[in-house]
């Protein structure tokens, strides 16, 4: 049997000149700060079992986490209601776009916690008796899992928040059916807040590491979230993540991961490592052109498939 080839050695620099080039895909254009994000951006990270992290260029650079934060959500959800979170909101792929005003059939409940109704409900059930409070819950949480305290950009919370008629019609659907406590708006402005964080290709890559290893921050050794809440959210992200390709990324990548409108890709490989990666022009399922390129090839050059014998 080979060996797999080192992560740490592993050529990061090459890897983003082989996809640097490629053009194909749009900038996201839902609210004006996304719409001005560089499209050449292209940026690599992955975090190892002992917490060093290794990058490429422009991986310290900042942007609005966006969708990627929604396995970070249910995480937080699952830990603040004891696993009773998971009675809340459905984990059944949906083959439809992250924003379809879809509930699950029968129960009411969004379909997944990686869908935008989905993560509405579960950033709705974190600790906290108002809105300001879950949001400041949610700061400390993501805190922990990326290992440092991270700012939200206010323009894109508001813009988000302001601008988001989907997700204030599933919200209130969700009302309509006795699945969302919140108010509608409330639940609208801290998924916003929780979307705008923001991060750089390094620190989402800690923080994939961390559902990677079960839960424990590699780079702080602190437990964040217990095993059993890490598997869960890994379970998820296999296959709910990738919205209506999560079928398609798992053949082709195989590593549990989530993508996002910002560009953004967090991948978490169990027992192996935390990847990001982001470069914001998308294909036709919101995710990142470059980024599946690269996460096709860290599956491929590193033996990161789930699936591969
Ligand atoms: N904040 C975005 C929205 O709610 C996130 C969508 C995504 O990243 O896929 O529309």
């Amino acid at each position: 049997m080979t060996s797999s080839p080192d992560p740490r050695t592993y050529d990061l620099d090459a890897l983003r000149e082989r996809v640097v080039d490629d053009r194909r895909g749009e900038v996201d254009d839902s609210i004006p700060q996304l719409a001005e994000a560089d499209p050449a951006l292209c940026a690599i990270a992955l975090a190892l079992p002992d917490g060093d992290v290794r990058s490429t260029a422009q991986a310290r650079d900042a942007f609005s986490v966006q969708s990627a934060v929604k396995p970070f959500l249910f995480a937080l959800a699952l830990l603040d209601t004891d696993g009773a979170a998971l009675e809340r909101v459905g984990i059944e792929p949906t083959g439809e776009s992250f924003d379809a005003i879809t509930l699950e059939s029968g129960t009411g409940r969004p379909p997944n916690p990686m869908v935008n109704a989905g993560a509405l409900l579960t950033a709705s059930l974190v600790d906290g008796d108002d809105p300001e409070a879950r949001s400041a819950r949610i700061a400390r949480g993501l805190a922990a899992f990326a290992g440092r305290d991270l700012d939200v950009d206010d323009d894109v919370a508001h813009a988000e928040h302001l601008l988001g008629d989907r997700n204030h019609a599933l919200a209130h659907l969700m009302r309509a059916e006795g699945t969302l406590d919140a108010t509608a708006d409330d639940a609208v402005a801290v998924y916003a807040r929780a979307c705008a964080t923001l991060v750089d290709a390094e620190t989402l890559a800690v923080m994939g590491a961390t559902l990677a290893f079960g839960g424990v921050n590699p780079r702080t050794g602190q437990r964040v979230v217990p095993e059993g809440v890490a598997r869960d959210v890994v379970s998820v992200m296999a296959t709910c993540g990738v919205y209506d390709g999560s079928g398609r990324w798992m053949r082709a990548v195989g590593i549990p991961a989530k993508s996002s409108v910002s560009g953004a890709i967090v991948l978490s490989a169990p027992g192996r490592l935390g990847a990001a990666v982001v470069s914001p022009p998308l294909d036709a399922q919101g995710t990142s052109v470059r980024g599946r390129l690269v996460s096709e090839a860290l599956s491929d050059d590193l033996a990161l498939h789930a699936f591969a014998s």
